[in-house]
């Protein structure tokens, strides 16, 4: 059966999802920019790019309320980077009139490794999403400080002060990463995403 996955288009890496997402055999990715474009999806992804320019386009086009409301009608949705702000819960410095989707107990802290120049790629041994490495990118990338009960953590990196921090969490049918797994041929992420679709159709 053909998988509809929707990428959220407003802003950002969306064409870069797409790409990856329509290297598996079975799944149709197309971009979605309106309250109609969700209909009959099996899933959603929201792209890396600018978390405040997302949050404001999804107010503009008037398709926030309705993934907001997808989202707690239980549809599967990966956020990588900027789409990992849009899933918190909680943001712990929004800029002003910045609003997420939330879906995620889990209070996150943008460009928490630094700017643009603090950007870095690096191979996670162990994690979740499969037994392979992963190849993880790190742009202006956010960290998850806080996780509430119902959330998994699927992957931590240590920071420079050598704490640990989460950077791949799962609740449920909603999974972000604070990496682009989306720009580096990594398709692990991907890959597991979809097998959390095929488990919700099943059950
Ligand atoms: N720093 C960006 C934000 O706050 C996210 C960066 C990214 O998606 N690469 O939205």
């Amino acid at each position: 059966m053909v998988l509809q996955i929707g990428v959220l288009a407003l802003q950002g890496d969306f064409r870069e999802h797409i790409n990856t997402l329509n290297s598996f055999q079975d799944v149709e990715a197309r971009e979605v920019r309106t309250e109609g474009d969700l209909q009959g999806l099996d899933g959603l992804v929201i792209p890396g790019g600018e978390s405040t320019a997302i949050s404001k386009l999804a107010t503009m086009f008037g398709i926030d309320t309705a993934i907001r409301n997808s989202i707690r009608a239980g549809m599967p949705v990966l956020g990588t980077c900027a789409g990992m702000i849009m899933l918190a819960d909680d943001i712990l410095d929004p800029k002003s009139g910045q609003t997420s989707f939330g879906g995620l107990d889990i209070s996150v802290r943008r460009n928490a490794f630094g700017r643009q120049v603090d950007s870095f790629e690096c191979d996670i041994q162990e994690h979740g999403f499969s037994s392979e490495r992963l190849h993880a990118t790190f742009i202006r990338a956010p960290w998850v400080e806080k996780v509430g009960d119902k959330v998994q953590v699927l992957a931590t990196i240590p920071t420079d002060s050598d704490q640990k921090r989460a950077v791949a969490v799962q609740q449920g049918n909603v999974i972000a990463t604070s990496f682009h797994p989306e720009i580096s041929g990594e398709m692990q992420v991907h890959s597991y995403f979809l097998n959390v679709i095929r488990q919700a159709r099943s059950t």
